[in-house]
């Protein structure tokens, strides 16, 4: 991760290096650099994440191929707001992303400094080139808690990129310059309910429970997740439910 952000989300969780901060002290890691870190620590696999990694435009299509030709997992952590062609150029480098889908109001994200559009496309873009994609929605209280604009969210993941793809709710925190109180936890609750009617795979964030993964075809329990630590129960070396051979669309390192 670095500092900076092509957006500017009034209640940003990660402010102090989405935004420019002279305090913030950065030490320059190039592409070659990293090779050997990588290497030396044999590391599996590269997230770049933490602010807005495609800002880096230019280091990522250096470091990728590098990365990928050691046999290294790309992963993208971003808010998906690049052009396709740019995005095509290293689309073939990403094995998985995780991409913020802030909302379904084009007025909300032009405000936000985005453009739904574009993320949209973003998404079917990498889901078509199979990077294994993961979405997040920081319900955030008083910018993007209408339930029918969430509905028609979760409506068109489920039609344009699968019933598979993981949605990740997260709980909001006051921050940076929204001061609207946390998320409600019963309105996560009942967004939730709504993305299981449409998805196979819907978890909430930032709250203690409801983050365990459970095969949609036998109901086991086959991933347990506190906190950041995981615990694989029921899953095979191929990514299925040990139970019943459901395929849980998991990716193993
Ligand atoms: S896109 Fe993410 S990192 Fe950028 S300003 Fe918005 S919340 Fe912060």
């Amino acid at each position: 991760g670095s500092v900076g952000c092509n957006m500017r989300c009034p209640f940003c969780q990660n402010w102090h290096i989405s935004t420019w901060s002279s305090q913030i002290k950065l030490s320059r890691i190039d592409p070659l650099e990293l090779l050997s870190l990588v290497k030396k620590y044999r590391v599996t696999a590269v997230a770049f994440t933490y602010n807005e990694p495609l800002i880096s435009y230019e280091y990522l299509l250096e470091a990728m191929p590098l990365l990928k030709k050691e046999n290294v997992k790309v992963v993208l952590v971003t808010n998906g707001l690049i052009n396709p062609l740019p995005l095509k150029e290293i689309v073939h480098y990403i094995d998985a992303a995780n991409v913020d889908l802030k909302t379904f109001n084009r007025e909300t994200y032009k405000k936000l400094g985005g453009d739904l559009e574009t993320v949209l496309k973003t998404l079917q873009i990498l889901k078509s080139f199979n990077v294994h994609v993961e979405i997040t929605h920081l319900l955030v209280t008083g910018i993007n808690d209408d339930l029918g604009e969430f509905e028609a969210l979760c409506s068109w993941i489920a039609g344009e990129l699968g019933d598979k793809v993981p949605l990740h709710i997260s709980r909001y925190f006051p921050s940076h310059k929204w001061t609207k109180p946390p998320t409600d936890i019963s309105l996560l609750e009942r967004a939730l309910e709504i993305a299981k009617r449409y998805l196979e795979f819907a978890y909430l964030g930032n709250v203690s429970k409801f983050s365990d993964t459970f095969c949609p075809s036998c109901g086991k329990l086959v991933i347990k997740r506190r906190g950041y630590k995981l615990q694989l129960l029921s899953v095979t070396s191929d990514g299925r439910c040990s139970a019943c051979g459901f395929d849980l669309g998991i990716v193993l390192l």
